[in-house]
């Protein structure tokens, strides 16, 4: 509680009373938490991969490693480690640029969800091929609807890239966009793992992982969901969450046609 007092005194400076402000800085505080825990955490996310990189060029370098095929493998999991340090640094940049512009969004223009979604479907088409898996699209009519390409981009990729990541082989994922008057709403349902319904409520966060060796495996900077619902609210929707371990997980956008 942050308490304001402020006396109120006349022409000839007798006191009259005095003005007692409560203000209540729960909200602020758990805010600012928040940031901390962040900050703490996204210090300990970076310094996993640059220890590992320092430590196998190091172990290189003071044993004077010459085999061919141990500095191969060296130097396949320092580039590897790099890739995963910019990744990261790639969604923490997109996460705090989607905080610090809010609701603003200048750059939005009609889309043609359908052609959007293909055109998605393309750029993921080798990472679902070299599981075997095929990426279906289910939509009975052209729905156009106004959205920041970049971000609409980034929303779907992450959903569905995480429906190809958290399956076995040779299952596939269907994303279905249907309307009706007052919202457009997009399902990405995968044959997958699923998530245990302790999970469900928690996988949002910013770096909150089912399975921490398993993302890190599939490359997982543990901020994917958190940027799609940082996109999802700026742009006054929701999203929800069905998932039954062993046999699948759908994710459902809602996105309002009417803004208020
Ligand atoms: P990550 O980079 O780890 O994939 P995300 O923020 O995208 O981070 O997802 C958080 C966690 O939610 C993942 O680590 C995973 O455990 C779980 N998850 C997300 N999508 C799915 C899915 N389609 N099926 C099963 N688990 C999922």
């Amino acid at each position: 509680l942050r308490i304001y007092i402020n006396r109120i005194v006349e022409n000839n400076n007798i006191a009259k009373g005095h003005i007692i402000v409560l203000e209540d800085i729960t909200f602020i505080k758990s805010l600012e938490k928040m940031r901390r825990d962040f900050i703490a955490n996204v210090s300990h996310e970076l310094k996993t991969p640059i220890t590992s990189i320092k430590g196998f060029i190091e172990t290189i370098q003071e044993n004077n490693i010459k085999d061919e095929k141990t500095l191969k493998r060296f130097y396949g999991i320092i580039s590897e480690e790099s890739d995963r340090l910019s990744r990261l640094v790639n969604d923490i940049l997109v996460l705090s640029h989607l905080e610090n512009k809010g609701g603003l969004n200048e750059k939005s223009e009609s889309l043609d969800l359908n052609r959007e979604i293909s055109q998605i479907f393309d750029i993921l088409k080798l990472s679902a091929e070299a599981k075997g898996m095929t990426l279906k699209l289910d939509s009975k009519e052209q729905i156009v609807h106004t959205f920041n390409p970049d971000e609409f981009r980034q929303m779907m990729i992450n959903l569905i890239d995480n429906a190809i990541k958290y399956s076995e082989i040779n299952q596939s994922v269907l994303v279905k966009i249907s309307q009706d008057k007052e919202e457009i709403k997009i399902d990405v349902k995968d044959h997958g793992y699923g998530i245990p319904e302790k999970d469900v409520s928690r996988i949002f966060e910013r770096f909150y992982r089912v399975d921490k060796s398993r993302s890190k495996e599939k490359g997982g900077t543990g901020l994917g969901l958190a940027i799609v619902k940082h996109i999802i609210y700026n742009n006054h929707g929701s999203i929800e969450v069905n998932s039954i371990p062993g046999t699948g997980t759908v994710f459902t956008v809602h996105l309002p046609k009417i803004r208020d």
